[in-house]
């Protein structure tokens, strides 16, 4: 397990500066939400923790290491995103096992892997079936089974429930808390949804155009929003 820290992050696309310097710590084991308006840059933040976009300016630290020349497969860091993206043509069983195969990962252990996170997750009867046979639900559930094979030190979630349907999102949001309850790693996780920042966070970040508005607890935030904005996103309606 680790925690990340951000120091001055700063990213550009060409000559477009959209991240002008955040400054963060997230604990090690801490739950930790980004939220904010569309193209406020949070799936930038969380790519480049993840190693998927280069760095521009600043640090960022994994644990005690700097990472911004790691590559992404080797930061510990695991990604679940809003689509996503099983091979259609692989059982679960081997959407899971797949990446690590890829990176050179013994049978025997990957094996043991793929089964102790399906019994975390739940889908053991499911092992057999292809993407299409399954609910939206339970292809989110192989996509964070994928994330939990590779025993990373800090998950990344980008909008991870954004596509299912009002129900399965609640329930999905229960069963994400209890995997962070028992796996007790760092985990940053991207919504819009205010109801998901406020019951999975440890803290809420806000961010804004590129720059971090507030951060604070969720009730912090909800009862002293330090501006309407805030105030927009998390805060009581006054
Ligand atoms: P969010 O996830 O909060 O909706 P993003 O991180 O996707 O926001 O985007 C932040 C800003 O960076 C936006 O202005 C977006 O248009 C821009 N951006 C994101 N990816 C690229 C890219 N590959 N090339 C150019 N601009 C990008
Ligand atoms: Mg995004």
């Amino acid at each position: 397990m680790a925690g990340v820290s951000l120091s001055d992050v700063k990213k550009r696309f060409g000559a477009a500066e959209v991240i002008h310097g955040v400054d963060l710590t997230v604990e090690d084991g801490e739950f930790v939400v980004f939220v904010g308006p569309s193209g406020c840059g949070k799936s930038t933040l969380l790519r480049m923790i993840a190693g998927l976009e280069d760095i521009s300016g600043g640090e960022v630290r994994i644990g005690e290491r700097v990472v911004n020349d790691v590559e992404a497969s080797d930061r510990g860091t695991a990604m679940v995103f809003q689509t996503y993206a099983l091979y259609p043509h692989m059982t679960v069983a081997q959407n899971m096992s797949f990446g690590l195969r890829m990176t050179g990962n013994d049978k025997a252990d990957t094996e043991a892997r793929v089964s102790r996170a399906a019994e975390v997750l739940q889908i053991e009867p499911l092992m057999d079936r292809r993407p299409k046979a399954l609910s939206g639900g339970q292809r989110q559930r192989v996509a964070i089974g994928r994330a939990i094979v590779r025993d990373p030190s800090v998950f990344l979630f980008d909008e991870p429930l954004s596509n299912l349907d009002a129900e399965l999102r609640v329930q999905m949001r229960v069963e994400i808390a209890r995997l962070h309850g028992e796996l007790g790693t760092t985990m940053i996780y991207v919504t819009h949804d205010q109801t998901e920042a406020m019951t999975l966070a440890d803290r809420i970040v806000v961010l804004r155009a590129g720059r971090v508005e507030q951060v604070g607890r969720p009730l912090e935030l909800y009862h002293d929003p330090a501006n309407q904005f805030v105030a927009g996103f998390i805060g009581s309606p006054r």
